[in-house]
């Protein structure tokens, strides 16, 4: 249909640009087309020239790459390029692909192979808590700071949307007042893209094994008083950088369940405390530890996410799962019974870290905590095995 398309006016814009990121796209939404029916995306949206990001990807067969420079089809000069690091030695990119942020700046993104070198070995393990005062809390204590980019910009934001909202529509001062709302929206995704690369780098870099906990951004924002915080956090972010440079460098990371009380166990006894409002930076157990939240509910994490590995359960709940209200772990105890555990001694707590990975389970979307008895039984190793 692409050569009909052409021949007509109102696309006639199509015949301006070569015909290989055309076709490109058709490909692409061949792929997004075989997603939904595969059942594995939602159905294609549809894209504007206007507003959606401006891209064109190319093949070999449209760009040439010669001694370092970059030429596409239908330009007579190499392209300007400032580069952001250089290509992997003896590499030829295979596929070009250009694109234009809302901000105005022009991206050129190259595909090509590249081996990663696993970090060497450690054998660390540490816990992370996600938090708003303090971005992460590690289980060793440490605090990184949250550097709230958002709040930093915030008024310079405001006031250029104000400017945006008085321009006419369609005007050209509307175009020139809604390129600088949008730089500065680019200059806080920036700082905040900057530093969480730091962050996970540094962490995945110092530890063999990672846990975080599986948090639901999407219902977590659903609270008005904290949805511009949590997404200034960008906790959804961290976690995919961990999980690919996981991946990359040969490091584990283990997410646990969201329904884990990180925050209201003792981990130093294991008794669960009945409530932790927000509110509470500090407290005391019944057992005498005095715990600052965070660092606790660090120091759960990494306690739950080593059980989960020691049992060798299902230790990533599948994406489906928030969605469809399946089983995320598996239930493979039959003799479970419902309830909150309280749990006194240090045994206790073992065993009910234990339970963990066999006896959790998701009942549609509402979570219910289901755990086995505390005493471990051969059932219990044989569950585990
Ligand atoms: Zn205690």
């Amino acid at each position: 249909m692409l050569t009909t398309w052409k021949r007509t006016e109102e696309l006639a814009f199509l015949n301006e640009v070569s015909s290989v990121p055309l076709q490109q796209t058709l490909r692409h939404l061949q792929g997004a087309f075989a997603a939904f029916f595969d059942r594995r995306a939602r159905y294609p949206r549809f894209k504007s020239k206007r507003k959606s990001r401006a891209s064109a990807e190319f093949t070999p067969s449209a760009f040439r790459w010669r001694d370092g420079r970059l030429t596409l089809a239908k330009m007579a000069e190499p392209l300007n390029v400032v580069w952001s690091r250089p290509l992997p030695d003896g590499q030829a990119p295979s596929t070009v692909t250009v694109s234009r942020d809302a901000a105005g700046r022009w991206w050129v993104s190259l595909l090509c192979e590249d081996a990663i070198e696993p970090f060497p070995a450690s054998g660390n393990a540490v816990g992370v808590d996600a938090g708003l005062n303090h971005l992460v809390t590690l289980s060793t204590g440490e605090k990184v700071a949250n550097p709230r980019h958002e709040r930093a910009d915030r008024d310079r934001l405001a006031r250029a949307q104000r400017e945006l909202a008085r321009k006419d529509k369609g005007s050209a001062n509307r175009a020139k007042a809604r390129l600088k709302v949008a730089r500065i929206h680019a200059r806080i995704a920036d700082r905040r893209r900057d530093h969480l690369h730091k962050l996970t780098t540094r962490l995945v870099r110092e530890n063999q094994t990672l846990v975080i906990e599986d948090l639901t951004v999407r219902n977590m924002v659903k609270n008005h008083a904290l949805a511009r915080a949590i997404s200034d956090a960008a906790w959804r972010e961290m976690r995919s950088m961990l999980e690919y440079k996981a991946d990359w460098y040969g490091r584990d990371l283990v997410v646990i369940d969201r329904w884990y009380p990180s925050s209201k166990l003792c981990s130093s006894c294991g008794a669960l405390a009945e409530k932790m409002p927000l509110s509470v930076r500090a407290w005391r157990c019944r057992c005498g530890t005095v715990h600052d939240r965070d660092v606790n509910a660090a120091r759960n994490i990494l306690a739950a996410g080593l059980a989960v590995t020691a049992c060798g359960a299902a230790v990533r709940p599948q994406r489906e799962s928030s969605r469809t209200g399946q089983l995320a772990v598996k239930q493979e105890h039959p003799r479970a019974t419902k309830g909150i555990p309280t749990l006194q001694g240090r045994e206790k707590c073992q065993s009910y870290l234990y339970d963990l990975c066999v006896g959790w389970t998701y009942s549609n979307s509402r979570a219910s905590l289901w755990r086995t008895g505390c005493a471990p039984s051969p059932a219990h190793s044989q569950a585990a095995t």
